[in-house]
């Protein structure tokens, strides 16, 4: 285990259309001030009082992990600018956290990453901005081996797609599916109908079997809360069980890769969650409170 101090955490956030996010970032009061928080925008849509200190995704990398028809593709869609922002932002907050600037980070996204494949994508996803993240990571900063934890109600098939033929990425995928693992890429079967403790204890006992021995250098976290009650993703979960797996996933950070953490969001559509939800998620990673 590496010797671990956490520094600080930081925020990485841009302007976008659509209801989910229309709170923040003022809903972040009480956060962005604190010492320990950096706080990294850009500008998209409509260019409020901000500085755009998130640097473009180069795109040539977007070729080494997706194929040239697909980004062709997602340029026809309407959607391909904020598409970058998200990726940008993921990939920014995993440079900062591999030169040691901050120790883990929240990346607001405008869309998901885990159905977007190599060549193929899908519900809201359509960039994978871990995938192209862990990639430049590796090339740039010699980051060997990387976790992807993923606790959106679904199943990424994008993810483990592109993850499959790369031992050095292990993809622990928590969703609906049978329980069975290939190459480094671990499904973890959740029962459509589940209680918190008991998707907690789930987790647990995976990151032990699979996270642990594996020993990342860094980990990213697919978070979607759609598997909130009332969200379109239904299983069970209270609004509470965020930021206990939140608590969970930063302590396996801090014992295995001294405190490396990428949380990424995901899935989940409603605005009174996210509104509530966020903000507690970045407390947990920023040690400013923890769920009793
Ligand atoms: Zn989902
Ligand atoms: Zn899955």
């Amino acid at each position: 285990m590496r010797p671990y101090k956490y520094k600080s955490t930081g925020i990485f956030f841009h302007y976008q259309r659509g209801e989910r996010l229309k709170d923040f970032p003022s809903a972040l009061e009480g956060i962005l001030d604190k010492d320990n928080i950096t706080y990294c925008d850009a500008l998209y849509d409509f260019p409020p009082d901000s500085i755009y200190d998130i640097p473009p995704v180069p795109l040539s990398e977007l070729y080494q992990v997706h194929s040239s028809l697909m980004v062709e593709q997602v340029k026809q869609t309407g959607s391909y600018e904020g598409v970058l922002y998200s990726v940008s932002g993921t990939l920014s907050a995993a440079e900062k956290v591999c030169l040691g600037k901050i120790t883990n980070a929240f990346v607001f996204t405008g869309y998901g990453d885990h159905h977007a494949g190599r060549n193929f994508f899908g519900g809201g996803c359509y960039f994978n901005g871990a995938a192209i993240a862990a990639h430049i990571i590796k090339k740039t900063y010699s980051v060997k081996r990387i976790a992807v934890i993923d606790t959106d109600a679904h199943h990424g098939d994008g993810s483990w797609d592109i993850f499959e033929n790369n031992p050095d990425v292990l993809y622990l995928c928590f969703c609906s599916g049978r329980s069975y693992e290939k190459n480094k890429n671990v499904n973890i079967n959740v029962p459509n109908n589940i209680n918190d403790k008991n998707y907690l204890d789930l987790a647990e006992k995976a990151f032990e079997k699979h996270i642990n021995p594996h020993e990342p250098e860094i980990i990213f976290w697919n978070w979607g809360y759609d598997g909130t009650i009332g969200d379109y993703g239904d299983i069970g979960l209270t609004p509470e069980f965020h930021s206990m797996l939140a608590l969970k996933i930063r302590r396996l950070a801090e014992e295995v890769c001294a405190g490396r953490l990428i949380t990424v969001l995901c899935g989940g559509s409603r605005r009174d969650f996210a509104y509530k939800l966020i903000p507690k998620i970045i407390k947990v990673l920023a040690h400013l409170e923890d769920p009793t």
